[in-house]
C-alpha cells in the first residue's frame, strides 16, 4: 500500500530534511546608516528564516577571536577596529543552501566588483565596510553561530 501524505507535507519534509544554517552580521557601517531594516527586508526577501537575532556590540577583543582565521592578514587591525566600532546584528539564517544563498545575495567582498542588485552593492561603501558578513563554509557557520548565541536561543 502506498500511503500518500499530501504534497504540502511532503515539501515541508524535504525543506526541513535540506535546510542549512548561517551565521551572518549586519556590520557597523549598515547600523551607523540606518540601513538594518532594509537589510533584514532583503533577507527575507530572498526566503531566509531568522532563526535568531540581538543587537550587540563586541570588543576589539572579540572581535579578533571571531576573525582568528584573518590573524597576520595586513587588514586585520583595521578590520577588527572597526567591528568593534559600534553595534552590530549578529543572527542565525536558515534555508536551504543558505551559506552559498547568502553569499550570492551580499555579493563580492568588494562592493565596487559586487553584482547589481547585491547588498554590498546597494549598502556598502569599501572593501573593509562591506555592511554583512555571512560564513563560508558549514564548519565556519558553525564556530561562528557558537561564538554569538547559546544553544536554547537557537529552538
Ligand atoms: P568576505 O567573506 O567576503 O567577508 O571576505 P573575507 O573573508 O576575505 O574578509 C573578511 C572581512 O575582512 C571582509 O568582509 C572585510 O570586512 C575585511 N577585508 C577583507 N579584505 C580587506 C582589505 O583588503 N582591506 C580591509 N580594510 N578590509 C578587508
Amino acid at each position: 500500500m502506498v500511503l500518500y501524505t499530501g504534497g504540502s507535507a511532503f515539501f515541508a519534509l524535504r525543506r526541513e530534511i535540506l535546510s542549512q544554517r548561517t551565521f551572518s552580521i549586519i556590520k557597523p557601517d549598515a547600523v551607523r546608516k540606518g540601513h538594518t531594516a532594509a537589510i533584514l527586508a532583503e533577507i527575507e526577501g530572498a526566503g531566509f528564516k531568522i532563526v535568531a537575532i540581538k543587537r550587540a556590540s563586541i570588543s576589539k577583543a572579540q572581535a579578533e577571536g571571531f576573525y582568528a582565521v584573518h590573524a597576520g592578514r595586513p587588514f586585520f587591525p583595521e578590520l577588527t577596529e572597526f567591528m568593534s566600532s559600534g553595534p552590530i546584528f549578529p543572527m542565525v539564517l536558515e534555508k536551504e543552501n543558505a551559506i552559498a544563498d547568502l553569499r550570492k545575495l551580499m555579493g563580492a567582498t568588494d562592493p565596487a566588483k559586487a553584482e547589481e542588485g547585491t547588498i554590498r552593492k546597494k549598502y556598502a561603501e569599501s572593501i573593509g565596510e562591506n555592511a554583512i558578513h555571512g560564513s563560508d563554509a558549514e564548519e565556519t557557520a558553525a564556530f561562528e553561530i557558537g561564538y554569538f548565541f547559546a544553544g536554547l536561543e537557537l529552538k
